[in-house]
């Protein structure tokens, strides 16, 4: 089998033009980057708010393995195959982000026969809105630390300062910096830090504004630490959120790519599925909904984590709610949830398969428990044995969900082909009638224990001093009706990433609230959650290269 980038080269790409053409677009509703990639004008955005939305296909996944189960992959897959049957579909998805690409995750870009093209230009500098968002979250910095070093007309407590400073690389020596050192002309010396880029709350923000207008709101609304008189602090009391969308302005346009097989894609948006929602942008899914008849998108990590927040804080952002759901699993992350070692992954043993099932079964009803339509994606590995791939399709047909093995990863879009069928007709079939879990108007520590209970399965909350502390604090604030953005282990449907399979009777602790009031939740930590990555021993850098010629080697 060839690598993803060895396919990738080998295919003769459509100039951006036809692509754009083929879901109605027309070259003046371009910004071309080159041939092969455009941003999406605003005046067609608002042209195309006109149109009629096609369907809303999500795909999700079960708790995942480290190497991930393949969500981008499937989803790109279904897209390619969808159209393949004469079903007009546009793709959404997030961006890449360029740690992840160096160090160990790779790409977003699919992989083998389900892949986005230019998928070196993808993941690596693309369109330059990851460099925007860089940018903007800096010049914050830039602008609070010189608003202190200039007298601090608003008493901002240096300690109490909780706005860090990004780069878009895992790069751990930057987790804990002190900046203003070096005297009384370089600034207030304060201790400051980095995270990555997709972490940054204005990535959020980036990806759950309407528009620009809205995108000026919810930057403004960002606090960035607290005074002496501890009283939240505002970009809009700094008064720099207009600079801020300026920034931001034409990274707010939706990019769009195509697939192998030329199905279009909006490639929109990255935010962390742990301190952030985890989904490409609003305004990229919007527009593929405008176009499309169906259009197919991910949310990150599983269904527990990333499929709630999918459902709880960006369907009330988007006013759209899926019209089905498509779990993906393997066989190799049901044995290991049914008590395989990772090192025995590619054995057949359908009764540790079987046992697996559990964690699978949890989440179908999860979602279930949203009143949307949901369907099995088996995402085939080559190492599945026939008696593994027989054993779970009972297994889902014994519960009564749709199940089909996709193989868009070996076969591309031919390998799709069941699924997509299978999906369009339990669109056609079934009727979703959506509801969140919880309503904004309860306070955060029920929907907390809301979360807790119904999606992974636990019996209680336990929150931590600090946290309790915050929660009558973020009351007095006004902030206790926003939604809760989870930030979890992916690993487990609880908080510990060794409880696999379905866990039982456990407790959730939840250590520390973060608000991100402009991206508009609340986040809830459990356990520590790493918003600067590290590399690893040995990094994906060491594999690349670009040769005399400027084709890149070893991306993967
Ligand atoms: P996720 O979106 O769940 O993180 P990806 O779709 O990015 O997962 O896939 C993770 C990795 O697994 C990629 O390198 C991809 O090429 C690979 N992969 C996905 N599906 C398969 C498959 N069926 N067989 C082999 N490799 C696969």
């Amino acid at each position: 089998m060839k690598t993803d980038i060895e396919i990738s080269q080998a295919i003769d790409l459509l100039p951006i033009k036809k692509v754009a053409q083929s879901i109605d677009l027309t070259n003046n509703d371009l910004e071309l980057f080159g041939k092969y990639k455009a941003k999406i004008d605003f005046s067609t955005i608002q042209r195309l708010s006109k149109n009629q939305e096609g369907k809303l296909i999500l795909v999700t996944s079960i708790n995942p393995t480290p190497a991930g189960e393949g969500k981008s992959t499937v989803t790109i897959g279904l897209g390619d195959a969808l159209n393949l049957i004469g079903k007009k579909t546009v793709i959404a998805l997030r961006e890449p982000s360029l740690g992840p690409v160096m160090g160990i995750k790779g790409g977003a870009t699919g992989g083998g026969y389900a892949q986005l093209l230019p998928m070196e230009e993808i993941n690596l500098h693309f369109t330059g809105d990851m460099h925007a968002i860089t940018t903007a979250n800096n010049a914050l910095s830039a602008l609070l630390d010189n608003h202190i070093q200039q007298g601090n007309e608003l008493g901002i407590d240096v300690r109490r300062i909780i706005w860090k400073r990004v780069v878009d690389l895992n790069d751990r020596a930057l987790r804990h910096v002190n900046v203003g050192l070096g005297g009384p002309t370089q600034g207030m010396p304060r201790e400051d830090g980095f995270d990555i880029t997709v972490a940054s709350e204005i990535m959020a923000i980036l990806c759950l504004a309407a528009d620009l207008e809205d995108l000026k709101f919810r930057l403004g609304n960002i606090v960035i630490g607290y005074t002496f008189d501890r009283e939240p602090v505002s970009v809009s009391d700094l008064g720099v959120q207009g600079a801020l969308t300026l920034l931001l302005k034409e990274a707010i346009k939706p990019n769009l790519v195509q697939t192998i097989y030329g199905t279009a894609a909006f490639i929109h948006g990255g935010p962390f599925a742990n301190i952030a929602h985890g989904c490409n942008s609003i305004i990229a899914t919007k527009t593929a909904l405008k176009l499309g008849d169906y259009v197919v998108t991910e949310a990150g990590f599983g269904a527990d984590l990333g499929g709630e927040k999918f459902l709880d804080i960006k369907v009330p952002n988007l006013k759209k709610a899926p019209d089905a759901v498509v779990i993906v699993a393997t066989i190799r992350a049901l044995k290991m949830h049914g008590g395989v070692d990772k090192k025995e992954l590619n054995t057949e043993d359908v009764s540790a398969m079987a046992k697996g099932f559990s964690n699978l079964q949890k989440h179908i009803e999860n979602i279930k428990s949203y009143g949307l339509p949901v369907v099995v994606a088996i995402n085939e590995f080559i190492n599945d044995s026939e008696n593994e791939i027989v054993a779970l399709r009972e297994l889902c047909q014994s519960i009564d969900v749709p199940v089909e093995l996709t193989s868009v990863w070996e076969k591309g879009a031919q390998g799709g082909v069941a699924l997509a069928k299978r999906v369009t007709q339990v669109i056609e079939e079934q009727t979703a009638d959506f509801k969140t879990i919880y309503q904004n108007g309860m306070n955060l520590e029920d929907k907390i224990k809301t979360i807790v209970t119904k999606i992974y399965g636990g019996n209680h909350v336990v929150f931590s001093k600090k946290a309790r502390n915050q929660l009558a604090t973020f009351e007095k604030y006004g902030w206790d009706r926003l939604p809760v953005c989870m930030a979890k282990t992916q690993y487990s449907l609880s908080d510990d990433p060794q409880k696999l399979g379905r866990p039982v009777g456990f407790t959730i602790t939840i250590r520390e609230l973060v608000p991100k009031i402009g991206a508009g939740f609340i986040v809830a930590l459990t356990g520590d959650v790493m918003t600067m990555p590290g590399l690893p021993k040995k990094p994906a850098a060491l594999n690349m290269d670009v040769d005399k010629d400027g084709n890149a080697i070893g991306l993967f």
